[in-house]
């Protein structure tokens, strides 16, 4: 496995693997890889002939109150994994590697941007937008995968590629969560185990919200005070937004009569903020 810390290294293995017509598939990752990250890794290899990961915690979508700073690292247990798991390369540059002096130039996708996530992070998926297209560009990878867990990114990505004519096949896998239903998450690390218990409400609640609307619920408002109720009911637990949206345009729906995604954010305990999710199609 090749530990590529320069965009040009990156570049010159990827020339030669287009020579001899390799297919190139990317993991974009900001490491302190779990086995949620790893699902994507797999699926890569099973479809591509070389898989890059890259392991960047992208400062720019980070805003000025956020974890950056303490977000949790370890690259050499990542590097661990992706050689366990096959990978080719894995990308980590600096962050002055990425941003040289005089970066000026971002990528961004409104509408989908505004609701969810976008209304606390205003910056945010900017930010990842702007890092995968480098990302894409660097790599020229065929396929990219992203995890339904950051379900509002992976629709922002796939928005990006199809209205900017991106060569690359974007590939949406699903959410890989501990015995107990808690979604995997690189910031779970954060929480004591008495607020991991309490964690679980996020599932417990989504749960509920997705056994109703699959019985045929049509009420969004409904929906959302039944997840709220019991989310609530968790005095460790503050609440960032319950939302249902419609799984295109990532707008409010009052009525539930199409493809929608439920996502919540909410607090546990000061610092910690935890998201998770169901699309019903
Ligand atoms: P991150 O390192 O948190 O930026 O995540 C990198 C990629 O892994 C993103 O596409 C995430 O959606 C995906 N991912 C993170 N956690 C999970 C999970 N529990 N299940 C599936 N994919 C995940």
């Amino acid at each position: 496995m090749i530990v590529a810390t320069t965009i040009e290294d990156v570049k010159k293995y990827v020339k030669e693997w287009k020579k001899q017509g390799f297919s190139i598939g990317l993991v974009p990752t900001m490491g302190y890889l779990h086995e949620g990250h790893a699902s994507l890794i797999k699926r890569a290899k099973s479809e591509c002939d070389k898989v890059i990961v890259s392991d960047f915690v992208n400062p720019i979508q980070f805003g000025p109150k956020e974890d950056l700073a303490t977000y949790p690292r370890d690259f050499d247990a990542d590097c661990k994994l992706c050689e366990e798991l096959g990978t080719d390369i894995v990308f980590h540059p600096e962050p002055s590697e990425m941003y040289r002096e005089g970066f000026h130039s971002y990528v961004g996708v409104d509408v989908l941007s505004s609701e969810l996530c976008g209304k606390s992070r205003p910056i945010h998926f900017n930010g990842v937008c702007t890092v995968v297209s480098k990302l894409f560009h660097i790599s020229e990878a065929d396929k990219a995968y992203f995890g339904q867990k950051d379900a509002q990114q992976l629709a922002i990505v796939k928005r990006m590629v199809r209205d900017l004519n991106f060569n690359i096949e974007i590939i949406g896998c699903p959410i890989i969560r501990e015995e107990d239903g808690l979604a995997k998450s690189s910031r779970n690390t954060y929480l004591s185990a008495g607020e991991r218990k309490k964690a679980l409400v996020l599932h417990k609640a989504l749960t509920e919200g997705e056994k109703m609307v699959r019985a045929g619920e049509k009420d969004a408002g409904k929906v959302i005070r039944a997840v709220r109720e019991i989310i609530e009911s968790e005095p460790v637990a503050r609440i960032d937004y319950v939302e249902i949206v419609d799984w295109n345009e990532l707008q409010k729906v009052d009525i539930i009569d199409g493809p929608i995604l439920m996502a919540v954010a909410v607090f546990i305990g000061e610092k910690v903020r935890l998201i998770d999710n169901f699309i019903v199609e």
